[in-house]
């Protein structure tokens, strides 16, 4: 079944340079380097509903991930860590959410053309928008259906895997229009080599024999932050986890696979390329480990980890 997009959605203000500004106004140049060359770096950050008010998941790792993305596409953020932090607080706060993604980007403006980024300001903006399922109505709940994608992440050497640059995501649109097109949820992409790497915005693991196994960095993955979560709460829960490349067949035999990511969250896997996974049910390891994870960020267990932020005070923003 085609899962339907994602409605556009919108709020007041978006931060922009420094300032909030009205969402209509926050417009760039159609000569900006970013659009002819996909020169930004982004995240994408989620800010739940809990009890004590709106709580951001692991807000210092997902900035510092920015800057490590601006770091590697040599861009200088003109901004602190603490500020565009602070950004984001203020704009879950200003736009009155209480729960939302948030989007931080930063991407090379309009200068000279051509490709060399030559006096192209570099701008910096920070969206939040109310964000629903991402894969679907039912997927977290059933699971969704995934392809292998005809199309495989770029080689090491190539673009770099473990930053969010926005051009590297031309490659995840390809990929996910290909499985929206014929009728899957996601796409799992292969790598150069032929093993599977992870989803057009989500990290893959599967479960075989009661192990947790996952693709390691370096491995054409994105260093995911609920990757990074789950991998800590299978171990607060005494789940093995083995971090290893795997093949494409490796993921017919498991007894469950599942997706992680910010919009995914955790997201079960019903079957690969029309193949179903183990019993086609939602398994006991994936229930468990996204029992805890919805437990933690939405408040109703102890944030053990001290992975949220509370996006009321200022004064609870992690500084650099
Ligand atoms: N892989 C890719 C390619 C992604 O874009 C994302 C989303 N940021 C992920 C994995 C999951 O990462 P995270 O859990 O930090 O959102």
């Amino acid at each position: 079944m085609a899962v339907p997009p994602v409605p556009a959605s919108r709020s007041e203000y978006i931060w922009f340079d420094g300032d909030f500004i009205p969402w209509e106004k926050a417009k760039i140049h159609v000569l900006s380097h970013v659009i002819h060359y996909g020169s930004s770096v982004f995240e994408g950050i989620r800010c739940y509903k809990t009890p004590e008010g709106p709580k951001i998941f692991r807000l210092k790792e997902h900035i510092d991930r920015l800057y490590y993305s601006a770091k590697v596409a040599r861009m200088e953020i003109p901004h602190t860590r603490e500020t565009l932090a602070t950004a984001c607080v203020d704009a879950v706060q200003k736009n009155g959410f209480d729960a939302c993604y948030i989007r931080p980007v930063a991407f090379r403006g309009a200068g000279s053309m051509g490709i060399l980024p030559r006096d192209c300001p570099l701008h910096v903006a920070v969206a939040a928008w109310p964000w629903g399922t991402y894969l679907g109505g039912d997927a977290l709940e059933n699971g969704v259906d995934t392809m292998i994608s005809t199309w495989q992440k770029m080689a090491p050497g190539s673009l770099p895997a473990l930053t969010k640059i926005g051009g590297a995501y031309a490659l995840a649109t390809l990929a996910k229009m290909e499985a929206s097109r014929l009728g899957f949820a996601e796409a799992l992409l292969l790598d150069s080599e032929g093993h599977v790497a992870e989803g057009t915005g989500e990290n893959l693991f599967a479960v075989l024999e009661e192990k947790l196994y996952t693709p390691p960095l370096g491995f054409s993955i994105l260093g995911g932050l609920t990757r990074k979560s789950i991998l800590q709460i299978a171990s607060d829960h005494a789940i093995e986890s083995v971090e290893q490349p795997l093949s494409r067949d490796f993921l017919y035999m498991a007894d469950e696979l599942f997706l992680t990511g910010t919009a995914a969250e955790l997201t079960p896997i019903k079957s690969v390329d029309g193949l179903s996974i183990g019993t086609g049910e939602v398994g006991p390891i994936t229930r468990r480990l996204q029992t805890d994870f919805f437990d933690i960020v939405h408040g109703r267990t102890a944030d053990r980890h001290h992975w949220l932020t509370l996006a009321a005070d200022a004064s609870e923003v992690p500084r650099a």
